[in-house]
């Protein structure tokens, strides 16, 4: 029997997203800047991480209170050994249907089939840019942007569509591409997802005058390729849809600066270790490890759960201000965006 679990602003938890690791092939300045996650830096040990099957447990005790949304993000998740088995895993329990993967996609071209025939619905890949240069400056990486469109297109072979190509947009940086961005998604029938630089962690730099607002991004796409908004869609649903007007497909805007959505956010965060994290600019998770380990019951984990939703007050994109700024916050490869 389902029992939502309800915050203190009536949003249910229905989708959950659960960091594999915090490991990365590539540096993203954004995400993972080389001189913060450098050689000397401290990734998480083998020991840390849940298993696979403490994983499921947690995805399993959530489907209690209406989970049915489950996305698998890193760092790079595919740098964690055998991930079709917790795929599978996820994949075989009941309530869940919409299971994504979030990846720089440099290694699907080997794992996109497992996947599909683990269960996975669906990918949503990296690409900041389809211009060899800039991709490589924005990733901070020697593989070639060869190798992530690759990944894509084994995507598409594999049928874990619909294939989402999720694009940071820095002024200065990569926006002169947008529209080359959007090209290549109408040519490969790939849903391109813009995402508005946003203040995550504490190492990327973030300034608010790198933001290019959704506004101005959607104007410029119009200019090229004439668009309309698409109403509807998912609860929670992170993008605003637009589709082009000429049957070119559809395009996406993430908003968190510009337009924040925290009043319909209904995603808790899992770490690759078992802290349950309620946003993401959160300060701190809850420890969810010592309740899978120590013998606790299913019923055990779901009082935690249940404690620390029904408890969240998170609108953090809401009152982002100076006084915001400073705050400790967790990094986005711990957590998995
Ligand atoms: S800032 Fe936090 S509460 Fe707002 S949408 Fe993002 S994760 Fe949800």
């Amino acid at each position: 029997m389902t029992t939502r679990a309800i915050d203190q602003l009536g949003r249910a938890l229905t989708d959950l997203r659960v960091s594999v690791t915090d490991r990365c092939n590539f540096r993203c300045t954004y995400c993972m800047p080389r001189e913060r996650f450098g050689p000397d830096h401290a990734f998480l040990e083998r020991h840390e991480l849940l298993s696979f099957e403490e994983i499921a447990t947690v995805v399993r005790v959530l489907t209690g209170f209406g989970l049915r949304k489950v996305r698998l993000p890193g760092g790079e998740p595919l740098v964690r050994r055998d991930l079709p088995r917790l795929v599978g895993l996820i994949a075989a329990l009941d309530g869940i249907d919409d299971l994504a993967l979030t990846t720089n996609g440099s290694l699907l071209p080997r794992h996109a089939d497992a996947l599909a025939e683990a269960g996975l619905d669906r990918v949503s890949v990296s690409l900041d840019s389809v211009d060899e240069r800039v991709f490589a400056a924005m990733a901070d990486t020697s593989v070639p942007l060869r190798a992530v469109l690759d990944g894509i297109e084994a995507a598409l072979a594999a049928g874990l569509t619909p294939v989402k190509a999720n694009a940071v947009i820095r002024r200065g940086v990569n926006d002169d591409g947008i529209v080359d961005l959007a090209r290549y998604g109408r040519e490969r029938g790939v849903v391109v997802r813009f995402i508005e630089f946003m203040d995550v962690g504490r190492t990327n730099g973030w300034r608010l005058d790198e933001v290019v607002p959704a506004e101005e991004l959607l104007a410029r796409l119009d200019e090229a390729f004439p668009l309309e908004p698409v109403d509807g869609g998912p609860e929670g649903q992170v993008a605003e849809r637009y589709r082009y007007r000429d049957g070119g497909g559809e395009v996406g805007v993430i908003t968190s600066v510009s337009q924040p959505f925290c009043g319909t956010c209904t995603r808790a965060r899992l770490s690759a270790i078992g802290e349950l994290f309620t946003c993401l600019f959160a300060v701190g998770g809850t420890d969810l490890r010592a309740a899978l380990r120590d013998g606790g019951t299913d019923g055990d984990l779901a009082a935690i759960v249940r404690g620390v939703w029904e408890a969240r007050t998170d609108r953090y994109s809401e009152l982002r201000s100076g006084a915001t700024r400073d705050l400790p916050r967790v990094e986005m490869s711990y957590i998995g965006g």
